[in-house]
């Protein structure tokens, strides 16, 4: 990064006026499951293709490092994507944001 420390103070700017909302942040993964149900007679315990769903979990890391899932209904998908995006977004800005920060203290020499 070579930019002029004004350069990078507008840049940060910038990134922090534009971060996604917080009633947005959502942090984990989705992940799509099939799975048997429990009547004996089901043909779902015959073949994996007649499994039922899909159902949908979200996992993610709890701020003490446990794996937590919640299972998500169908009508609350989009949602949760629109907030896995803007957690993405959200993540990329602070690492740009640190690594402005980085290089600014890098700019004004040792102290
Ligand atoms: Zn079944």
């Amino acid at each position: 990064m070579n930019r002029k420390p004004l350069h990078l103070k507008k840049d940060r700017d910038r990134l922090a006026a534009h971060l996604p909302d917080p009633d947005q942040w959502i942090r984990g993964s989705l992940r799509e499951a099939y799975l048997n149900c429990g009547r004996a007679q089901c043909r779902c315990h015959g073949a994996k293709r007649y499994r039922h769903g899909p159902y949908w979990y979200l996992s993610w890391t709890d701020s003490k490092g446990r794996t937590k899932s919640s299972l998500i209904s169908p009508a609350d998908l989009g949602r949760i994507r629109k907030g896995l995006n803007a957690y993405g977004k959200l993540w990329e800005s602070i690492c740009k944001i640190s690594e402005i920060n980085v290089a600014l203290i890098k700019s004004q020499g040792s102290r």
